[in-house]
């Protein structure tokens, strides 16, 4: 387990970029914490560190967006805050965005994780003042070992 306290979105920003280094397609990381935590900017470190220059922004009216990142490569967000509004249980919603070739963020995973591949890490973020935050990983995948690259 790998911990992160931060002071600043910057500092989490960060933190997603250390954890993105580590990362290859076909893993998936999940990311929890209350509303306002930081999820979103975590990811939005990971992915401008993985090459993403479009604006990463919690999926709105989807659950879920793909971007175009560096070397080829694919990054998949996405946001389960509203699965059950969705409809989203029905089989393979989330299949369209959890693919072999991509490196995918999942903000929210408690619900509807059931239908999520083995995460290569989980990452779990809480407040601890003002704009401190404590982020800790768990690597869990076996593919993907931190130190490694
Ligand atoms: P979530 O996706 O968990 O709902 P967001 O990343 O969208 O959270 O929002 C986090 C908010 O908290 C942002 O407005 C960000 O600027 C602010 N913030 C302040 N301090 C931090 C910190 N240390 N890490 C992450 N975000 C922070
Ligand atoms: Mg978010």
């Amino acid at each position: 387990m790998k911990a992160f306290r931060t002071k600043s979105a910057k500092e989490t920003e960060r933190a997603g970029a250390d954890v993105a280094s580590r990362l290859e397609p076909g893993d998936l990381v999940l990311v929890t914490g209350d509303l306002g935590a930081g999820k979103t900017t975590f990811v939005r470190g990971a992915c401008r560190a993985l090459g993403v220059t479009e604006p990463v922004v919690s999926p709105t009216f989807t659950i879920g967006r793909r971007y175009r990142a560096g070397g080829g490569r694919v990054v998949s967000h996405l946001d389960l805050y509203r699965l059950a509004d969705m409809g989203a249980e029905e089989d393979g919603l989330l299949d369209d965005y959890v693919t072999a070739d991509a490196i995918s963020f999942v903000e929210w995973p408690l619900v509807g994780a059931e239908g999520l591949p083995e995460p290569a890490a989980s990452v779990e973020i809480g407040h601890a003042g003002a704009d401190e935050r404590e982020i800790s990983v768990e690597w869990s995948g076996s593919r993907v070992e931190p130190g490694t690259q």
